[in-house]
C-alpha cells in the first residue's frame, strides 16, 4: 500500500510517498517558498537521480501539482500514475481535546481543525492549505489527520491542568496539550520492543530534542505527562524558545522593553533559548563548536539545556514511580553524543548505569543501547520517523 505523507507549512510542503508493506521511502522531498518569487520543489526519488526545479508556485494547490507530476514523470518518476497513491497522511499540528487519534478527513474534521485554529494560528490554517491542495486534486482519494497533540490526550487532569481558575480551561481551553505526539508515539512503539515486560508495567521517558524539544513520561505506552504546553513554548529552552519560565517575566518585559503582545511574544519565540543565551546560535552544532573555541556563553547555552532535561526526566521518574528506558530521539538527541553524556551525568541515584565511552563511539542512524547491560534503567537511541508513523497511522484508517 502506498501512502503519500504531507506535512504542510504556511509556505513550504514536505512529502515522502512510502510503501508501507515493506516500509521503504519511494520518494521524498519538499516544495519551498510557495506564493513567494522562486518557488522550489525538490524531490529525491529512491535509486534514481534528484532533481530541483525552481518554478512559481501561487499556492498550496500548484505545489501538490508539481510533486504528483514528479512522482509521475516518465524518466524520474516512481509511480505510472497517481492512482498508484492509495491514500493521504497529513501532518495536523492541533487536535485540541477533540482528536485522541488519527481520524478519516470528512468535512466535519476540517471544521473541527479550522475551529483548533484559534489554538495554533501559524500551523492549523497551513496544514489545512495542504488538505485542501490534495483534495482538488485528488478528489477520490482517501486522507487521513494525523494530529501531534494526539498521543498526549491520555494526560490525566492533573497534569494537564494550570493552576489558573478551571474556567480558565472549560470556557477558553487553556491547559496543557503537548506536542511533537507522532514522534513520542513512535519511539515509545521501538523502545517497548527493548524493555522484556508486559505493555501495560512499562515506564519510559521520552527525549524528543531538537531545534524544538519535549521530554514526554509514558506509563503502560500512554502518555501521563509532556513538558509542551497550550503551545509549544513551554516546557525546554529550545532553539529560540525560552521554555518554562515565571509568567510574570512576560508583564515586566512589556513593560520595561516597551513591547506590546506581538513584541513580546516574538522576543520569547524568536530571540530566546539557545539563541538568546548564547548570542551565538540556535543549533546545537554551531553552539559545540563555539564552547570547544572556549566561548562561555555557547558553553552555559549546552550546560542550561542539559540541566532542564535532567530535571524533566528527574520529575518524570517521580510522576512515574521508577523509569525502565529512557528515550533519546530527534536531531540532538540522536546525533549529539556530548550532550546525551552531559544529560547522564549523575543519574546513578535513578539506576541508570549510562556508558559513557559506547555512547562517544556509537553510530549515528541506528537503534542503539547506549546503557551497560547492567543497568536496571535501559538508555536507546532511537531515530525518529514521524513521517513512517503518519503512514502507517494512514493504511490502518484506509484499510
Ligand atoms: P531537528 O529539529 O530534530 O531537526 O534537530 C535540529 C538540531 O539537531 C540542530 O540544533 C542541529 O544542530 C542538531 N544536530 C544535528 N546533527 C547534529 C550533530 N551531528 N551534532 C550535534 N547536533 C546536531
Amino acid at each position: 500500500m502506498k501512502i503519500l505523507v504531507i506535512n504542510a507549512g504556511s509556505s513550504s510542503l514536505k512529502y515522502q510517498l512510502i510503501d508501507v508493506d515493506n516500509g521503504a521511502v519511494i520518494a521524498k522531498g519538499l516544495c519551498e517558498r510557495i506564493g513567494i518569487e522562486n518557488s522550489k520543489l525538490t524531490y529525491k526519488p529512491t535509486g534514481k537521480e534528484p532533481f530541483e526545479l525552481v518554478r512559481n508556485m501561487k499556492d498550496h494547490t500548484d505545489a501538490i501539482k508539481l510533486v504528483l507530476d514528479a512522482l509521475v514523470d516518465p524518466v524520474h518518476g516512481v509511480i505510472a500514475d497517481m492512482k498508484e497513491i492509495d491514500a493521504v497522511g497529513h501532518r495536523v499540528v492541533h487536535g485540541g481535546e477533540k482528536f485522541n487519534k488519527s481520524v478519516v478527513l470528512t468535512d466535519d474534521v476540517i471544521k473541527a481543525i479550522e475551529e483548533l485554529s484559534e489554538l495554533a494560528p501559524l500551523h492549523n490554517p497551513a496544514n489545512l492549505m495542504g488538505i485542501r491542495a490534495c483534495m482538488a486534486i485528488m478528489p477520490t482519494t482517501p486522507m487521513v489527520a494525523v494530529f501531534d497533540t494526539a498521543f498526549h490526550q491520555t494526560m490525566p487532569e492533573k497534569a494537564f491542568l494550570y493552576g489558573l481558575p478551571y474556567e480558565a480551561y472549560t470556557e477558553l481551553k487553556v491547559r496543557r496539550y503537548g506536542f511533537h505526539g507522532t514522534s513520542h508515539a513512535y519511539v515509545t512503539g521501538r523502545a517497548l520492543t527493548f524493555l522484556d515486560k508486559p505493555v501495560d508495567e512499562t515506564k519510559i521517558i521520552t527525549c524528543h530534542l531538537g531545534n524544538g524539544s519535549s521530554v514526554s513520561a509514558v506509563k503502560g505506552g500512554k502518555c501521563i505527562d509532556t513538558s509542551m504546553g497550550f503551545t509549544p513554548l513551554e516546557g525546554l529552552p529550545m532553539g529560540t524558545r525560552c521554555g518554562d519560565m515565571d509568567p510574570a517575566i512576560v508583564a515586566y518585559l512589556m513593560n520595561k522593553l516597551g513591547l506590546d503582545r506581538a513584541g513580546v511574544d516574538n522576543y520569547m519565540n524568536k530571540k530566546s533559548g539557545m539563541l538568546g543565551i548564547s548570542g551565538v546560535s540556535s543549533d546545537f552544532r554551531d553552539l559545540g563548536e563555539a564552547s570547544k573555541q572556549g566561548n562561555k556563553r555557547a558553553e552555559l547555552a549546552l550546560a542550561t539545556f542539559a540541566y532542564k532535561v535532567k530535571k524533566y526526566i528527574g520529575s518524570y521518574a517521580a510522576a512515574l514511580n521508577g523509569v525502565d528506558a529512557i528515550v533519546f530521539t530527534a536531531g540532538v538527541g540522536e546525533n549529539d553524543r556530548g550532550m546525551r553524556a552531559m544529560i547522564m551525568e549523575n543519574m546513578e541515584y535513578l539506576g541508570v548505569d549510562f556508558d559513557f565511552d559506547y555512547n562517544m563511539s556509537a553510530p549515528r542512524g541506528e537503534e542503539i543501547v547506549i546503557s551497560k547491560p547492567t543497568s536496571r534503567v535501559k538508555v536507546l537511541v532511537i531515530p525518529t520517523d514521524e513521517e513512517m508513523m503518519i503512514a502507517k497511522d494512514t493504511a490502518n484508517l484506509v484499510r
